[in-house]
């Protein structure tokens, strides 16, 4: 292996020369403790920039092998070191600039989930981060000096700081990975509870602003507290007893005037589907891994899904059991997206009427008896919403303020008054009792498991080098050429999430789509390819995907079903 010194020497020889001379160093050098592997040059100063690895002995890296046992312990210890890692370049790095992006060093930095990320490797034998280093440029022109200070000064800093076990804080380590082999471990728990999520006493609920996914300042924020009917007490292996709010299987209803905080909590239990990090206040709010928030989403593409349980007949004679369209109503998107979440496994569905279609959720009395039934193609969601948990046991949580009709299909009934949770069931029942509702139950036909989707091969294709996959940033990937919009899939949370999408919908479609496998098991595939050999597994690049992070079924089918050039096949 090349040392420092060849290092230094191929930089002198390349000082000053055209920038495309940085690819002679693309390699790997013995650097202190380390190993640094140069993977891929950027082409020019404002390319992306160039993809590099360290790799450091355990010997030396020294985390103790508690901190890394099993699989939920070692995602959280790696993602604390990629958080330490970007502290640490912010501190020790950046201080050589240039044209472009020359100087930067950067690592994918997480956000308030702790995700399986391929930015951190950490194993018996060694730690490996990969990160991203802009090489120096004047000009166009290489600037060797500064970059052998930048690889061999500044990052050997970086990883004294963020990779040595000796130089971080073991309570903040410790705190980290036991916070989420605790979240980890609840959630797991929930089905032998009865439980479809569990909200934490004194979890702090809403964020700092719409824009920010931080905890709002604790003097601002009420705590939650659990109503005294719904609380439960949980061993985890850390924090020993937690006690909270268990939320039953089941059709619960959120109730409770505007502004109190019904879409806060909701969205709390939205992302209960991921860990959190120690401090942001939802890091004992968990909720079954596979929940669907299930919105209207107007304009959508829908393809071969067959909703007509909830929407019959439709002007023009459109058979619903196949129903394609490229511009869904609120109604028909909201449909198929609860039938897409189902196809995907989803055991949960959490609606909030902010965001739903009104005559999706409800046709009263009165409009029954001016619009005849034989003219209304919606069969709406409180007619279902039953049969989805006595039928299919999945549980529904429904955000109301406006429709009280509602509490004759709910198993509970909760409002928030204040930012305080009660428990009213019984108190809805009587209002129930005394207001009939005089609505008609309107299903006409019974509730079966949905149909499954076989995506056709050469929907996803890539058609020589001129076809490309690239996402951008967090809710838009262009496929080959055409957009796929992410923007109202509402638990897709990180653009390396999104990334990894991408990546994943073109390893499939090699792998797996052969026009008989459904979407969810050619999806279920993948995972388990990626459980088997990590998220590395459907990166392109051999030695440095670096920037992804795992995705659930349920968002990469999201994806998929957004595809407008899906083209697919029902299997009975
Ligand atoms: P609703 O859906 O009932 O209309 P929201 O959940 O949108 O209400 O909350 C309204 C406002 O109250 C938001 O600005 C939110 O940040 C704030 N809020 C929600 N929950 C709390 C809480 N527990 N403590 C303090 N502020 C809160
Ligand atoms: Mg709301």
């Amino acid at each position: 292996m090349q040392d420092e010194r060849d290092l230094r020497r191929r930089l002198e020889k390349i000082d000053g020369r055209g920038y495309k001379a940085y690819r002679d160093i693309e390699g790997r050098y013995s650097v202190g403790p380390f190993t640094l592997y140069v993977d891929h040059v950027q082409s020019d100063p404002f390319a992306p920039p160039s993809r590099m690895r360290v790799r450091l002995p355990q010997q030396t890296a020294g985390m103790p092998e508690d901190l890394y046992r099993g699989p939920h312990r070692r995602r959280a210890l790696e993602d604390f070191l990629t958080r330490r890692f970007a502290e640490a370049a912010g501190r020790y790095a950046g201080r050589q600039r240039g044209t472009g992006k020359s100087g930067m060093v950067a690592i994918d930095a997480p956000g308030q989930e702790v995700l399986e990320r391929t930015s951190m490797v950490i194993c018996g034998d060694w730690v490996e981060a990969r990160f991203v280093v802009g090489l120096p440029a004047g000009g166009r022109k290489v600037m060797g000096r500064k970059a052998f200070r930048i690889l061999a000064d500044e990052i050997p800093q970086v990883v004294e700081h963020s990779l040595m076990y000796e130089s971080l804080d073991p309570r903040e380590a410790a705190r980290h990975v036991e916070a989420v082999e605790d979240q980890a471990h609840l959630r797991s728990r929930l089905p032998e509870l009865g439980l479809v999520a569990f909200v934490a006493d004194g979890s702090v609920l809403p964020r700092r602003s719409g824009v920010s996914d931080l905890p709002m300042d604790s003097e601002e924020a009420v705590p939650f507290q659990s109503p005294p009917e719904l609380r439960t007490t949980v061993e985890v292996p850390n924090a020993g007893s937690v006690s909270g709010m268990g939320l039953p299987e089941g059709v619960t209803l959120i109730v409770g005037g505007g502004y109190h905080g019904k879409s806060t909590l909701l969205r709390a239990i939205e992302r209960g589907v991921y860990d959190h990090v120690p401090g942001d206040g939802r890091e004992c709010v968990v909720t079954l891994g596979d929940a669907c928030k299930v919105r209207a989403e107007d304009g959508r593409s829908v393809r071969e899904a067959d909703i007509h349980h909830f929407i019959g007949d439709l002007p023009g004679g459109q058979d619903t059991s196949r129903f394609s369209t490229d511009n869904a109503s609120g109604s028909t998107s909201q449909a198929a997206n609860i039938v897409e979440a189902l196809e995907s496994g989803s055991r949960l569905l959490l609606l909030d009427e902010d965001t739903s279609a009104t005559n999706f959720m409800i046709r009263d009395a009165r409009m029954q008896t001016l619009v005849a039934e034989e003219h209304e193609p919606i069969t709406p969601l409180i007619d279902r919403v039953r049969e989805l948990h006595d039928a299919l046991g999945v549980s529904t949580v429904l955000v109301l303020g406006g429709s009280g009709d509602y509490i004759d299909v709910a198993d509970q009934v909760l409002m928030m008054r204040e930012y305080r949770l009660l428990e009213v069931t019984e108190r809805a029942r009587e209002v129930a009792a005394e207001f009939e509702s005089r609505r008609r139950f309107e299903s006409r036909t019974s509730l079966s498991p949905a149909a499954r989707r076989a995506p056709q091969p050469g929907s996803f294709r890539l058609r020589g080098r001129r076809d490309k996959v690239r996402p951008k940033g967090l809710s838009l990937i262009l496929y080959r050429r055409t957009p796929i919009d992410l923007s109202l899939v509402e638990q897709l949370v990180s653009p390396s999430q999104t990334r990894a999408i991408a990546r994943i919908m073109v390893y499939m479609s090699k792998r797996y789509l052969d026009g008989t496998a459904t979407l969810s098991e050619a999806v279920d595939r993948v995972m388990d390819d990626i459980a088997g050999s990590g998220l590395d597994a459907v990166s392109p690049f051999g030695g440095h995907p670096g920037e992804l992070a795992l995705p659930r079924k349920q968002e990469i089918c999201a994806a998929a079903n957004r595809f407008r050039q899906l083209s697919a096949r029902q299997r009975r």
